[in-house]
């Protein structure tokens, strides 16, 4: 059969991307179908414009300290929509960056909104494309519940769209984004109040570091309400009043955030017309070579709902490529000891099982490290933020299988570590690692 294209993504996001240009380094004819602006979620209303943000509010902190270090620092406002306005001249060179890109390697930019006609053809508003092999990467969206008034609340996407720093502030959710975006506009002056209907924050990571980060939130100025299971927003005269299941009500709000997960962008695919099963809530499985339900039509990112975590997407999607287009035939992502960071302040750093985890696959096999401090950089400060870091090992070798940490410049610790982590490393590896001094990484391989 002859085909317009070797292949085809429906969607120009971090996976998209990463697959169609290493496909067309290999020599494939390809091309990318993007509706919005290139780049995807990261770079447009993720990663990129957050961290902007989580730099700014960590800049606020560094001036805090300033002063314990012998400057007079005066702080005179912070200028949101100055900041705003800078960050999305930013984000627009990226755009222009990535369109760029995809020109050099020879990747047809198809503009518009893909949707199956059949499972070698893609409607793109209207023109019709074949190719041998589709492969869908069309990202996530922001979830909001079905209740009454849930449209008076943002999303992360309206976070990004905000020109001015509201004062007032209920981020509802327990995830990454709910205690980023909190952690943003408390630090650049909101009063700032999480929202959780269970029993805290980020349930799914290892205990020591979910406690470490509700301690530091609460010193820093975030609420906590735990137990709120929003049952509908209400707007007064005064703002934004956010109503809990039972019965109790907070705020009023200048703006109320719903940060509760992510869907996938799968509704206005047509999947069914090229036979794509999809699960309850729409995610594409795959197998673990990222291959559908259809022979010639692969999922990644996002959209597979499994980590949604952009260097993921990536490296599906190159990986990908060099299995189908450069003859790599056991090339593939293998899902586990995937490192990732939370920036919150302090940031989070972690990798492979939490102790509860450990627990449970390994039982009394498991032996836990772990360590609380003072960072130097607090040494004369009143207000110190404590650095926390856990090591979970397994067996008489004592080989460690999570590592959990928190505290200033763990977002930057982490990378290497994953690394020794991936590769089997045991405590005594760590142990004969020699220190450097003075940092607090060092005390990662002197925890006894
Ligand atoms: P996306 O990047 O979402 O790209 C999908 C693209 O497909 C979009 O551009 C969309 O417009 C397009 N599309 C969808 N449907 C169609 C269609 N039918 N036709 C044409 N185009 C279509 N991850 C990290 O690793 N680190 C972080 O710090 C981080 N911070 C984040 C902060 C926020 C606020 C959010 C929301 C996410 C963050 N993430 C972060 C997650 C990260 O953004 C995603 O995991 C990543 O973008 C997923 O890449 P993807 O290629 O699967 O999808
Ligand atoms: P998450 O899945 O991380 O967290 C959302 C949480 O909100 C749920 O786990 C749940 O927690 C709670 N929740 C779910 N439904 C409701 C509801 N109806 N009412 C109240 N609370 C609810 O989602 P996020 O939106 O924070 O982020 C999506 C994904 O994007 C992340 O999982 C991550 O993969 C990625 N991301 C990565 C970042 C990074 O790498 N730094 C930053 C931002 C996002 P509970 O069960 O405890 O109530």
């Amino acid at each position: 059969m002859t085909t317009d294209f070797d292949l085809i993504v429906i969607g120009g996001g971090s996976g998209g991307l990463a697959h169609a240009q290493r496909a067309a380094e290999y020599g494939a004819k390809a091309a990318v179908v993007e509706s919005g602006p290139l780049g995807g979620t990261c770079v447009n209303v993720g990663c990129v414009p957050k961290k902007i943000m989580w730099y700014s509010a960590h800049h606020a902190h560094q001036m805090r300290h300033a002063g314990d270090f012998g400057f007079a620092v005066s702080v005179n406002g912070h200028d949101w929509s100055a900041l705003k306005k800078k960050r999305d001249a930013y984000i627009k060179r990226l755009n222009g960056i990535y369109e760029a890109n995809l020109d050099k390697r020879g990747v047809t930019y198809l503009q518009g909104h893909g949707k199956f006609i059949d499972r070698n053809t893609i409607d793109v508003d209207g023109k019709h494309y074949t190719a041998e092999r589709i492969v869908v990467a069309t990202g996530g969206y922001p979830l909001v519940p079905d209740i009454p008034g849930a449209e008076l609340g943002i999303t992360s996407d309206g976070f990004f769209d905000l020109d001015e720093r509201p004062q007032r502030v209920a981020v509802l959710g327990s995830g990454y984004i709910s205690v980023e975006l909190a952690g943003v506009f408390n630090g650049l002056g909101s009063d700032t109040t999480i929202l959780v209907r269970k029993d805290g924050v980020l349930r799914n990571f290892d205990v020591l570091l979910r406690d470490e980060l509700e301690t530091a939130m609460e010193r820093s100025g975030i609420e906590l309400e735990t137990g709120v299971v929003p049952t509908a927003l209400e707007k007064t005269a005064g703002g934004i009043k956010v109503h809990a299941g039972d019965g109790r009500a907070f705020g009023e709000f200048d703006a109320v955030v719903w940060a509760i997960g992510r869907g996938p962008s799968t509704g206005s695919l047509n999947a069914a017309a090229a036979g794509i099963e999809m699960d309850a809530a729409g995610f594409i499985p795959t197998d673990d070579w990222q291959k559908t339900n259809v022979d010639n039509i692969f999922a990644l990112g996002d959209v597979t709902g499994r980590d949604a975590l952009t260097p993921v997407a990536i490296a599906a999607g190159r990986r990908l490529a060099d299995r189908l287009y450069n003859g790599m035939t056991d090339r593939r992502l293998e899902y586990h000891t995937i490192p990732t960071v939370v920036f919150s302040h302090p940031p989070i750093g972690t990798v492979g099982l939490t102790e509860d985890e450990a627990r449970k696959e390994y039982g009394d096999e498991v032996r836990v490290y772990e360590t609380r401090f003072n960072p130097m950089i607090y040494a004369f400060s009143k207000e110190k933020v404590q650095t926390a870091m856990k090591l979970v090992v397994v067996g008489n070798e004592e080989r460690i299988v999570g590592c959990h940490l928190i505290g200033d410049g763990v977002d930057e610790m982490l990378q290497g570590f994953s690394v020794a982590v991936r590769m089997g490393a045991t405590k005594q590896d760590f142990d004969d690692t020699v220190a450097i001094h003075p940092t607090s990484s060092e005390e990662l391989v002197t925890m006894r």
